[in-house]
């Protein structure tokens, strides 16, 4: 899952960055409105995490145009405006959620599970496949209840697949939702991750779940017998 936190204060965006890469979310910043609509044009996020005073734009006009670019753009305005108005307006504009600073960082994770999940329509918080169980809340796998040690791109391929379950997902799509805007598009390769993340889950699998369908994509499958 693929965030952009948009946020003028340093120390609160890194510090929401930070955590929020632990949790295992790929996360881009931006520090102002312009750099936030810019990103947003480039990039496809699964959630924006935006402030309302930002130096140049007010956070109220960057969410309509976020909007106008993706009418189903989830947004959570996180801001020190604690009136009830600005709250109203925020919503009447298409944000999904809307949090008042000072804010517990746990508040925060919870409100960005849920509504990541509620995009997906994923009711629990353990996604599975098979034998294969993903926890979104630890970031672990487990087979058939042996933990399998995955890196963090792994993990965020393989989550995207486990909620796409039932399409072909394909190499774009992994570069939009799995990757940050950071990374190298050389050395993190789709392929290459893809790789060594089906090895790892055929090592303890017996068979390797992710399917390519050539030039078309890629898609889960459970391992049939035929006899
Ligand atoms: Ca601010």
């Amino acid at each position: 899952m693929r965030l952009l936190i948009v946020e003028d204060e340093a120390g609160l965006l890194s510090s929401i960055k930070r955590g929020l890469e632990m949790d295992g979310y790929l996360v881009d910043a931006a520090v102002n409105g312009e750099q936030a609509l810019y990103l947003a044009g480039a990039e496809m996020y699964d959630l924006v995490i935006l402030d309302l005073n930002l130096p140049d734009l007010f956070g109220l006009d960057v969410l309509k145009e976020l909007t106008a670019m993706d009418e189903n753009i989830k947004v959570l305005i996180l801001t020190a405006h604690s009136e009830l108005e600005m709250k109203i307006r925020g919503l009447d504009l298409g944000a999904s959620d809307y949090m008042v600073k000072p804010f517990h960082f746990e508040e925060l994770e919870a409100r960005i599970r849920m509504l990541l999940r509620r995009s997906f329509v994923v009711e629990k918080p353990v996604l599975s496949f098979g034998p294969m169980r993903f926890d979104t809340v630890k970031r672990s796998l487990t087979i058939n209840g042996e933990p399998v040690a995955l890196t963090k791109k792994e993990t965020a391929i393989l989550e995207y697949f486990l909620l796409n379950q039932e399409k072909l997902v394909t190499a774009e799509e992994l570069m939009a939702h799995a990757w940050d805007s950071e990374a190298d598009e050389f050395s993190n390769s789709v392929r290459v991750h893809l790789t060594v993340l089906r090895r790892k889950i055929k090592a303890v699998l017996g068979y390797n779940p992710i399917c390519n369908k050539v030039g078309e994509g890629y898609y889960l499958k459970e391992n049939t017998v035929e006899q």
